[in-house]
């Protein structure tokens, strides 16, 4: 079986500024890796790269044996491929579920219902059910009809991954999926993560929370400078000197 995702020495040069500089990583199907590393270090720019958002300057990286240079980010999408991003993004005049709705089929199910009432109605409702499946997968199945300011900040986390699950991926990229929230919904969140391993889906989680990823995760991969500098089994890749020292050492 082709594995979920590999990066072979991807670069993302922005001019001088080398954010991805020959990282090299391969997330097994069905595993939950973890990609850590001070800020600046290169994460979010890797899951741009995946995601179609930049450019690779150099390498190769193929989703479930698929490369995706080349590819825009709906086509990428397409294939299975669903991230969430660091600031949350929802739209603040569509209700939840609707919000929930773009995520099945990039939205165009829901625009062409939005555009064309009437004929696109039976879509239409094809995302709004995949929607209240995904609102009820991560335990939000009550919201669907408020808007998403009125949600607490916990709970507008959780839409974004209803959002990226609502298409079914088989890849999921999360971009600190925990940050701002209280010690209670961290602990929520990583159970969900679990429970969506338990299923069988791939995810690839870049979070600041060390004591969080290396509970919930079987493979870790610290970058730091655009690098990596370990990957591994989670509870020895922490203990690694060079890690330490990224973290602690300035
Ligand atoms: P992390 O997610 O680990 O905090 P980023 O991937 O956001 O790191 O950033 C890595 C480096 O790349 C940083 O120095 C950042 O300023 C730079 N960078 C990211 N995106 C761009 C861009 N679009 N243009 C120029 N520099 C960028």
């Amino acid at each position: 079986m082709n594995d979920a995702l590999v990066c072979e020495d991807v670069k993302v040069h922005f001019g001088g500024v080398k954010a991805v500089d020959g990282v090299s990583i391969t997330v097994a199907p069905g595993s939950l890796c973890g990609l850590v590393g001070p800020n600046g270090s290169g994460k979010t720019t890797l899951l741009n790269a995946v995601t179609g958002l930049v450019p690779l300057t150099a390498g190769r990286i193929t989703a479930h044996g698929e490369a995706v240079a080349g590819r825009t980010v709906p086509q990428i999408a397409r294939r299975g491929v669903r991230r969430t991003f660091q600031a949350i993004r929802l739209l603040s005049t569509l209700s939840v579920v609707e919000n929930v709705a773009l995520g099945a089929d990039d939205g165009r199910r829901l625009l062409d219902g939005l555009l064309r009432p009437g004929r696109s109605a039976r879509a239409d409702r094809v995302s709004r059910e995949l929607a209240r499946d995904a609102l009820e997968r991560v335990g939000l199945s009550g919201v669907g009809d408020r808007l998403p300011g009125e949600l607490p900040y916990g709970h507008q986390r959780r839409v974004e991954i209803a959002r990226a699950l609502a298409a079914r991926p088989r890849l999921l990229l999360l971009d600190e999926p925990v940050a701002g929230m209280s010690v209670e919904e961290r602990r929520e969140i990583a159970d969900l993560l679990l429970e969506l391993k338990a299923e069988g889906l791939t995810q690839l989680l870049v979070e600041h929370d060390l004591e969080l990823v290396t509970r919930i995760t079987d493979h870790l991969v610290v970058v730091d400078f655009g690098r990596v500098i370990a990957d591994g089994n989670p509870d020895e890749t922490v203990r690694n000197e060079d890690v330490r020292e990224a973290y602690l050492g300035r």
